[in-house]
């Protein structure tokens, strides 16, 4: 049977639920350079992480952090403004 709309996968990310304020300037996001999964989002000069259960990090520059999605061993090595 036809289908009447293309099941498309909702684009936003999973964490975004848990924001509770809006944000106001553009945050720089970090990616996974192979799957495009958001890892991080670059903000004041930092990177702010976050994980699954509320862990969050707020990092300094050069950033590395694991893909959770492919495993893929990301590197961040100044901010993105
Ligand atoms: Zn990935």
């Amino acid at each position: 049977m036809p289908t009447p709309f293309p099941s498309r996968q909702a684009a936003q990310t999973s964490w975004s639920r848990a924001a509770t304020t809006k944000p106001t300037t553009h945050n720089s996001e970090w990616r996974c350079t192979r799957c495009d999964k958001l890892l991080g989002v670059c903000r004041d000069g930092r990177m702010h992480l976050r994980f699954a259960r509320g862990h969050e990090y707020l990092v300094g520059f050069p950033v590395q952090a694991t893909c959770r999605g492919c495993g893929t061993l990301n590197n961040a090595p100044a901010p993105t403004r």
